[in-house]
């Protein structure tokens, strides 16, 4: 069964598997307890620790183990909220996730102001200057890519603008990390990931406080993880991110090529068997992974659908917000109607889909053309 929706959730590797079993087998004492076997525990831990502070090239200290994005992205917007005041206000791109855009908009109801994307899906950086010379700014949050049509945003830019104005910056990276280079990523104040997006278990992700923010506000009150985020650590899971993590670095040059080159046959496949099918955004600057297009006719469930019978699994966009019945924010920033949203499917491949899975997808697509062309038009509903 092809998989290609990479950005709602990977397969775990299968060295992650191992690692997990291995763990809740052999080391599954709590962390913080008194006996010779939970110290072995919290050294595992803080080994991968080390290991994310090494790659990210971050302080081991300034690494938080959580449970995901949604919960590093709420943590920060409310440790902002108690280290701001009524005159400051926050910067959103325009096409964050729902974790930041959506509680950002209830902690800071009048005191939020929405970051524009061009026709690409990219921040508009002249305007973020702009915002910057008008408003008292106390948090500037853009990503690092977009879940949705994949737009890699200029976060370098981004970090550099906010540190000259003394503005702290929060990316997103849970859609970059494993997928393309993160380069100087860590000298933001802010970064937040999740490990299911490269290969490990659900709900198992960090944040990374930059030299400046560990006077970091828990969210959940307690004492682990230095007073910054509370509750047991799950060593396992932590293990299996790291393990995951490992796996996605490995080789990482040929296997982001390959995606490239099958993605970039895929859609001129497509656009060739399609005629009137739109891709989103701009090829060159786009996660290897990822594309979004505009379908030419038929509402994109009736696509997802006619797909996952073919044995197809691709999506309409962010998982997030499927079956909520409310148009992609993201597509709706870049420009798109209404009528053109509702046409969009969200195609996100990864490591397990060979050339042939591709060229496949490709050819279903134009067999679920014609079945859509040849059936009567009938009412969808998700359950
Ligand atoms: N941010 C982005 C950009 C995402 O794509 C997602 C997952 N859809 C999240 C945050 C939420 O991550 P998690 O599932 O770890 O809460």
């Amino acid at each position: 069964m092809p998989y290609f929706d990479y950005n709602a959730t990977t397969p775990l590797y299968p060295e992650v598997k191992e690692t997990w079993l291995d763990t809740v087998n052999n080391n599954w004492q709590n962390p913080s307890s008194p006996y010779q076997s939970a110290a072995r525990v919290k050294n595992l831990l803080e080994d991968c620790r080390q290991y994310l502070a090494d790659v990210f090239q971050c302080k081991k200290e300034h690494v938080i183990f959580n449970s995901g994005a949604t919960e590093g992205n709420n943590a920060i917007l409310h440790h902002i909220l108690t280290h701001s005041n009524e005159s400051e206000k926050v910067i959103i791109s325009a096409i964050e996730h729902p974790s930041v855009i959506e509680t950002a908009k209830k902690l800071f109801p009048n005191r939020f102001e929405l970051l524009p994307v061009d026709n690409n899906g990219v921040v508009k950086l002249e305007i973020l200057e702009k915002l910057i010379k008008k408003n008292k700014i106390c948090l500037v949050s853009v990503m690092a890519a977009n879940n949705e049509c994949g737009a890699i945003q200029p976060w370098q830019d981004v970090q550099s603008t906010c540190q000259k104005a003394n503005i702290a910056y929060h990316c997103d990276a849970s859609q970059a990390i494993g997928k393309i280079q993160c380069d100087n990523l860590f000298n933001s104040d802010f970064v937040t990931g999740s490990a299911h997006k490269f290969g490990g278990p659900k709900g198992v992700g960090f944040l990374v406080l930059g030299n400046d923010s560990c006077n970091f506000n828990s969210l959940i009150g307690g004492a682990q993880e230095m007073g910054h985020r509370s509750g047991t650590e799950n060593l396992a899971a932590i293990k299996g991110m790291i393990t995951a993590l490992k796996c996605s670095l490995k080789n990482f040059d040929i296997k982001k090529e390959n995606l490239q080159i099958n993605l970039k046959k895929f859609i001129d496949a497509i656009t060739k068997k399609i005629p009137g099918l739109n891709i989103i955004g701009n090829q060159n600057n786009r996660l290897p992974n990822t594309v979004m297009a505009i379908m030419p006719n038929f509402e994109n469930i009736r696509w997802v659908l006619n797909l996952d019978k073919l044995g197809f699994q691709i999506s309409t966009g962010s998982a997030c917000a499927t079956g909520k019945n409310v148009p992609s924010h993201v597509l709706a920033a870049i420009g798109y109607s209404n009528d053109e949203i509702k046409r969009s499917v969200r195609i996100s491949g990864g490591w397990n889909n060979s050339n042939e899975d591709w060229s496949q997808l490709a050819n279903a697509f134009e067999k679920v053309s014609e079945n859509l062309k040849n059936s009567p038009k009938t009412t969808i509903v998700i359950p």
